[in-house]
């Protein structure tokens, strides 16, 4: 990794993506750039804030809470969102911590996080992203694609839960762009807005399939520490 600032980092990325909406009929009219702040102390993300990023992303809730409650008592604007798989009981912890859940994955949770709604337990959890395990990968959290549709209804219309879009992580050794295109396609069916699709190493590419949030953590903090 260079010396870069990750302030510089952004602003590179934010040319990056630029660069990677030309030529591409797809792309959607505004991507937003998550910044991935898993493993991160504070002193690494305080700099990002000074220079105005105000969207950020944890994958556990545990660390998040940690975390994030200074970081928005002096930054009450920033947005920041759950990117890692969610225990039922840790619903409790995650309502009153994260502006957007992106990774509805099973009834049983879309039904606690419903009956936590209905008893007044809102939080400041305004919208839901459910994870398609696009690449049917057993390890990977998400509902396959067969069960997508479904699933989507169920949380809608079923349970009213305000769901606005979707989310993947393709598989690691596969050309992505499948996938991508998957997962507008199953937003399409739904008329579903939102597409948190891209990281890292194929940002790029998620943005030419209509991806409306990236989430870079690597590109931005530089190599992670073994977690
Ligand atoms: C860690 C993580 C990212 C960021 O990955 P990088 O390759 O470091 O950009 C994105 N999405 C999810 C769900 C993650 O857990």
């Amino acid at each position: 990794m260079t010396e870069n600032s990750a302030s510089e980092r952004l602003a590179a990325l934010v040319a990056a993506m630029e660069t990677a909406r030309h030529d591409a009929p797809l792309a959607a009219e505004s991507t937003t750039l998550l910044a991935v702040s898993k493993t991160q102390p504070p002193e690494q993300i305080e700099p990002l804030l000074a220079a105005g990023h105000r969207a950020f992303g944890e994958n556990r809730v545990q660390e998040a809470q940690a975390k994030w409650p200074d970081l928005r008592a002096r930054y009450p604007d920033l947005r920041l969102h759950l990117i890692g798989p969610l225990q039922t009981n840790k619903l409790r912890d995650a309502l009153p911590l994260f502006d957007v859940i992106e990774t509805l994955d099973r009834p049983k949770l879309a039904a606690a996080v419903a009956a936590a709604r209905r008893q007044g337990n809102v939080g400041i959890t305004r919208r839901f992203l459910i994870q398609i395990n696009t690449g049917e990968e057993p390890q990977k959290a998400g509902v396959v694609p067969s069960d997508a549709d479904d699933f989507i209804r169920y949380c809608r219309d079923t349970l009213e839960l305000p769901v606005t879009g979707l989310m993947c992580i393709p598989p690691a050794v596969e050309d992505p762009a499948p996938h991508f295109a998957l997962l507008r396609e199953i937003a399409l069916r739904h008329g579903l807005k939102e597409l948190s699709m891209g990281m890292s190493g194929d940002f790029a590419a998620a943005i030419r399939f209509g991806s409306t949030e990236i989430r870079i953590g690597t590109a931005l903090f530089g190599a992670r520490g073994t977690t």
